[in-house]
Parts: C-alpha cells; sequence; structure tokens
C-alpha cells in the first residue's frame, strides 16, 4: 500500500512526499478511505500510530474538491474544519502537520490554546482560516467574542476524545457542539479519535456521530 491510491491532489501528495511519509500506517490504510467518503468514524487509535495525518490528510482533500475558497480576511471567521484536543502540547503538533499539508495551498489552518496571550492568536483567526486547531476553553473564548463562527463547519473531530473526558472538558465540548447542531443533520461529518472506548466515549459517539463506522487498530 502506498499514498498514491489514496486520492489526494497533487500539492497534498508532494507535500507527504516532503514529510518523507512512505507508505500509510494502519489507522492511515483504514481510516482515509472512509474519511474520505465522508463517513463519520470513531477510530480507537493510539498517539504514535499516525492518527493526526489519517484525519487531516483526508480532511483537506475533501476541502479542495469542494472547492471550499481559500480563508478570506474578515474579523470574524467561519473555519470549514473544526479540530479540537485536550492539551497545548497535542493541538500544536496537529497545527504543525496541518501546515505542512496544507503547504502550498490556499487552505490556511489556524491553532488557539490557552495559556497565552490572546492578542496573536486573534490576529490569525481574523487574517483567514479554513481549519481550526483549538483547546476547548480558548474555542469558548473565541466564540463568546463572537471572532469564531461555527455556523460552516463541514468536518468536526474530536481527538483524544477519552482524555478530554478526563480531564473534564466534556461539558465544553457537548456546549461547542450544540453551537453548530444545525437543523439539517447528517450534512457535517464527525470524526472521533479515542485512546480507550469506555462507557461515556461510547456514549459521545452515540451523540455526536450519524451512521459510523467504528475502527480499531
Ligand atoms: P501521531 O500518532 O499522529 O501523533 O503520529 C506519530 C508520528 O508518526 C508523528 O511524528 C508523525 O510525523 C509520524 N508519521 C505519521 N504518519 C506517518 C507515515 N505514514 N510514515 C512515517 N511517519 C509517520
Amino acid at each position: 500500500t502506498s499514498f498514491d491510491e489514496c486520492g489526494f491532489f497533487q500539492t497534498t501528495s508532494e507535500n507527504i512526499a516532503k514529510c518523507k511519509y512512505t507508505r500509510p500506517t494502519p489507522v492511515q490504510k483504514y481510516s482515509i478511505p472512509i474519511i474520505m467518503k465522508g463517513r463519520d468514524l470513531m477510530a480507537c487509535a493510539q498517539t504514535g500510530s499516525g492518527k493526526t495525518a489519517a484525519f487531516l490528510l483526508p480532511s483537506i482533500t475533501r476541502l479542495i474538491s469542494e472547492n471550499i475558497p481559500g480563508a478570506s480576511r474578515n474579523d470574524t471567521q467561519s473555519p470549514e474544519v473544526l479540530i479540537i484536543s485536550p492539551t497545548r502540547e497535542l493541538t500544536l503538533q496537529i497545527y504543525n502537520e496541518a501546515r505542512k499539508f496544507t503547504h502550498n495551498s490556499i487552505y490556511r489552518p489556524v491553532v488557539v490554546y490557552g495559556g497565552t496571550s490572546v492578542g496573536h492568536q486573534l490576529r490569525q483567526v481574523e487574517g483567514g482560516c479554513n481549519m481550526l486547531v483549538c483547546t476547548p476553553g480558548r474555542l469558548i473564548d473565541f466564540l463568546q467574542r463572537k471572532k469564531v463562527l461555527l455556523d460552516n463547519i463541514k468536518i468536526f473531530i474530536l481527538d483524544e476524545a477519552d482524555r478530554m473526558l478526563d480531564m473534564g472538558f466534556g461539558p465544553e465540548i457537548r456546549r461547542v457542539v450544540q453551537d453548530f447542531d444545525m437543523p439539517e443533520k447528517g450534512k457535517r461529518q464527525t470524526l472521533m479519535f479515542s485512546a480507550t472506548f469506555p462507557e461515556e466515549i461510547q456514549q459521545l459517539a452515540a451523540d455526536f456521530l450519524e451512521d459510523y463506522l467504528f475502527l480499531t487498530v
């Protein structure tokens, strides 16, 4: 198996090659086709499995194929892809990988996390944002400031869902999802990644996902 069979666009394939990824890891091999088809997914995968690229690469491909214009410049942004992860460290890792994979494209990932001043992040968001990578608390802050709107989310990704709940972010995440849970359900694609699959995660999956596939690697 190689990345050539995944159906990515040329620029994305070139960016993968620059990262020196030659073949997909198991979680990538199985989840990429599912995500490319637009299906919801619950994937049990550990850190180190390559799960970040597993959700980023097909999400970027879907952005490009739906021909969503590159980031506009408004004060308030409506990203198409929303990625929530529990920690600053993980959020930055996802963002850095998203930057590599969107290199030479018009799509712009922006990162937003707590524990640091808001000013710089605010300017980044205002500069245009297709893909928002964030921690839950700072996201809610930006929503309250009306700097981010969740009215245009096409793909919602919850990474390390079990850790998120362990850290007590359950209510925040439910609040965020309520914010963009539109009447025309089924339009949004939701992906959940978690190392473990305890009852609370099963419940979250039942609440957030629609007709989903379950993958464990
Ligand atoms: P993750 O599980 O997403 O945190 O990824 C773990 C590490 O594997 C990261 O440092 C990635 O850069 C790397 N990685 C992800 N996919 C591949 C691949 N297909 N080939 C080689 N390295 C990879």
